[in-house]
């Protein structure tokens, strides 16, 4: 075998081969096996299987023996024409669909043989031999029940997941991964930090516990901060808009499946927003503009609620009822260029916040059906480059054709501590929405302009950046960002007096603080803090209480001894006003 160059085709082609070799094994390992179908997919594959016997985690180590024992075979993969498909593959029910669509498509129809006694119905490509798959590392993933097709009216199938690298490394790495992964997963984190949990009552809408809604409140007073600072406002539409609103926003038309809808009786039409957009036309409408108000930014952080599908919910990731740092800003047209490069700059900062960098990903034009002129999009699309070209050199992708039809758009993408990527921001210009609600503005030589809007949201749903949040710091969170920033422990009972005294200080000072006075040992009371996650653990006895000092253990473990309260107070406000990314361990 020459040196096999692993590109992505050769990768899913070797591990669809693989597919087979899962096959064999299980059509080997137990009876009554019907197959269904086995594709690559990202990290490994999975195939469908309809079986008398339910396959458990118990089972995997034979089947991953099995398949070795096929894969060290040497066994060739052997194309076959069937002349008969449907004689020689009367016991396979779902093969039998499969024949029945290929020959409605005019496809000729093929096996794949494995070795000796086992054949799949396939159109390949595969690798020629099993030999070509020695090096490979793979595991038995998962079992998980799957619907035939995905759809719920067939057969309910057994899905054996697996996954499959090029080299057994490569699949320790993507193991150490997953198990990391599934340290920070915010769904085990965030319940186990007190911050939220989900309740089958209402699924998809979080409930935020006292920690986790502080957390949140971070959040929301950093944004508004940086939001204020920059010229930005805040407004409140209402939860519930009657159907007019969103026939003349289209949501009534192009969205309604996903939005929650209530009926008053007397054609009383409403629905809760699933965004903002609508609200923020009608208030910019509300009153007589002049280009001197421009660029006008509204932004609002009200509840939305979105009808995603039960099968799409994903702890705080995918939600149905979450808030946005979401603004429209209208803007008149010579002013793209400025209000874009503004609103990268504010993400820049926000994202720094956190140790995040972004990428961009700038999507144009789509060649049909685009609404405004050709002109406006040039030029919109020129400053956008422009803008992209000074701040993000090197590192931002164009999408050609990927804009929707009312404007171009740019999405801003991080990578997390785990190198996933995952979308945050999203600037989209909007050259239809204006004037679908017949909005204008008085423009310097008194003539009446139509303003673009930009829909832009930077940490996009909270709800989900939380999530994010969560599992790119593993629960250690920086200082300002924290539920509780600091742990106060009087080593004694005597030295409590003293210590309620330094927690209202740090209170006062405007910090996040627990005391515990249990009558547990200091070791116990340091532990459960420590189990917090906390920042800072204060902790003061006999040496502290004489000298008014305190001292700290920091959440790496730092040891830091009797110091004086009031630089802790400095040094905690430094962080939190200049939402500092990383702890202050010197202090002296
Ligand atoms: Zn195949
Ligand atoms: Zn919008």
């Amino acid at each position: 075998m020459g040196k096999v160059n692993m590109d992505d085709d050769y990768i899913a082609k070797a591990r669809h081969s693989m597919a087979h070799v899962l096959a064999k094994a299980v059509c080997t390992l137990f009876d009554d096996v019907k197959l269904a179908i086995g594709p690559p997919i990202d990290n490994g594959f999975y195939y469908d299987f309809d079986l008398p016997h339910t396959i458990r985690e118990e089972d995997f180590a034979a089947i991953e023996a099995k398949m070795t024992e096929i894969i060290n075979g040497n066994e060739d993969y052997v194309l076959r024409k069937l002349d008969n498909p449907e004689d020689e593959l009367k016991d396979e029910p779902y093969k039998l669909e499969l024949i029945k669509e290929f020959r409605e498509g005019g496809e000729e129809i093929t096996a794949y043989d494995l070795g000796e006694g086992f054949s799949d119905l396939c159109a390949g490509p595969h690798v020629e031999n099993t030999r070509e798959l020695r090096n490979w590392g793979f595991k038995v993933a998962s079992i998980a029940g799957a619907y035939w097709r995905g759809n719920s009216d067939n057969a309910m199938l057994q899905r054996v997941y697996v996954y499959a690298f090029p080299t057994k490394p490569e699949l320790k790495k993507h193991l150490q991964f997953l198990e990391e992964a599934k340290k920070r997963d915010h769904r085990v984190v965030g319940p186990h930090l007190d911050l939220f949990f989900l309740d089958e009552t209402a699924p998809g809408m979080p409930y935020w516990l006292p920690k986790g809604w502080k957390m949140y409140n971070a959040l929301i007073d950093f944004s508004r901060k940086v939001h204020e600072k920059r010229g930005y406002q805040e407004i409140v539409g209402p939860q519930l808009n009657s159907r007019s609103l969103w026939e003349t926003s289209g949501h009534w038309e192009h969205y309604r499946d996903d939005m929650y809808t209530i009926d008053f009786g007397d054609d009383q039409h409403f629905a809760l927003k699933p965004m903002n957009c609508p609200n923020a036309m009608i208030v910019f409408g509300h009153t007589n503009r002049s280009y001197r108000e421009l660029p006008l930014r509204y932004s609002e952080l009200s509840l939305l609620h979105r009808n995603e599908a039960s099968g799409a919910l994903h702890g705080l990731l995918r939600v149905r009822t979450f808030r946005q740092d979401d603004s429209h800003n209208f803007v008149a047209e010579n002013q793209i260029f400025d209000e874009i490069n503004d609103i990268l700059d504010i993400a820049d900062y926000l994202y720094s916040a956190f140790g995040l960098v972004a990428k961009a990903y700038l999507s144009t034009r789509p060649e049909e059906g685009y609404l405004g002129t050709i002109e406006q999009w040039n030029q919109a699309e020129a400053d956008l480059k422009k803008v992209l070209d000074t701040r993000f050199t090197g590192n931002y992708e164009i999408n050609e054709g990927d804009g929707a039809f009312y404007g171009p758009k740019i999405d801003l993408k991080v990578r997390d501590a785990l190198n996933r990527e995952w979308q945050l921001g999203t600037v989209q210009l909007d050259f239809q929405l204006a004037g679908k609600f017949n909005l204008h503005y008085t423009d310097s030589d008194g003539k009446q302009k139509v303003p673009v809007v930009i829909h832009r949201a930077l940490f996009g749903s909270l709800e989900r950046f939380i999530g994010i949040l969560i599992e790119q710091f593993a629960g250690k969170f920086p200082f300002w960002l924290s539920p509780v920033q600091i742990g106060v422990v009087p080593v004694h009972t005597d030295h409590e007096e003293y210590a309620q005294k330094i927690t209202q200080m740090l209170r006062d000072a405007g910090h996040r603080v627990s005391i515990d006075t249990s009558d547990g040992t200091m070791g116990n009371k340091i532990k459960s803090f420590r189990h917090e996650m906390m920042p800072y653990i204060v902790i003061v006895g006999e040496k502290e209480v004489e000298g008014g000092t305190i001292s700290l253990r920091t959440r790496s473990g730092v040891q830091i001894n009797e110091i004086a309260p009031e630089k802790f107070v400095e040094i905690c406000k430094k962080m939190e006003n200049e939402h500092l990314l990383e702890l202050i361990e010197e202090i002296s």
